[in-house]
């Protein structure tokens, strides 16, 4: 098996056609930010904003997702952000399993590669193709749930914020969370180190 490198992850997913979700899109959208960042946010898969420019979480969703990090202080070019799949579903549809179950390889990869120690799956596909079929988003919502070594906590996706304002005091809470488990593991300031792509 050849080395996990930068370089091959881009490449394959440059080259993937493993579901049809590749058919008609403008950009694949691989994810971006900092490469030794220990925390990774991880959601569904990209729009239109994010297909046209070929980034994740650049539409308002994306937007939306920065203010959210500010103001727990977290740069956001100091974080690592991705999505479970790497082609937009048509109109925004949640990918099926068979999709996301073909992109794993490719989350599998840079997940190897950031070898984060924090991950927040963003909205339900994120936190059900992560940590089980089982998690209600509602009900699981920062909660952590330790896996390997990894500490992941599902939270809203901000789409999900955008369509319903009422979710945002429990989505700040989840913040402060996430601010208060990087500092338990000392990481807050590893964070403000770290070396944007
Ligand atoms: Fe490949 Fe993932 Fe795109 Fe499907 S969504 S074609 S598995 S890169």
């Amino acid at each position: 098996m050849p080395e996990i490198t930068w370089a091959l992850f881009r490449q394959q997913v440059a080259a993937c056609a493993m579901c049809p979700l590749h058919e008609g899109i403008r950009n694949k959208v691989p994810g971006q930010g900092d490469l030794n960042s220990p925390l990774m946010f991880i959601g569904e898969g990209p729009g239109q904003v994010e297909d046209e420019e070929g980034l994740a979480f650049v539409g308002p969703a994306g937007q939306l997702l920065t203010r959210m990090l500010a103001a727990i202080s977290l740069p956001r070019d100091r974080v690592y952000i991705c999505n479970i799949v790497k082609c937009r579903p048509p109109n925004n549809r949640v990918p099926t399993e068979e999709e996301a179950a073909a992109c794993k390889l490719h989350l599998r990869m840079q997940t190897a590669l950031i070898r984060p120690k924090v991950i927040v799956l963003l909205g339900s596909t994120a936190a059900k193709n992560t940590l089980g079929p089982e998690i209600r988003i509602t009900r699981d919502r920062g909660r952590w749930f330790e896996r390997k070594g990894v500490w992941m906590m599902p939270t809203y996706h901000p789409s999900a914020l955008l369509r319903d304002p009422a979710k945002k005091r429990e989505a700040w809470e989840d913040m402060q969370r996430l601010r208060d488990k990087l500092m338990e593991l000392g990481l807050y300031n590893d964070i403000y180190g770290g070396s944007p792509e």
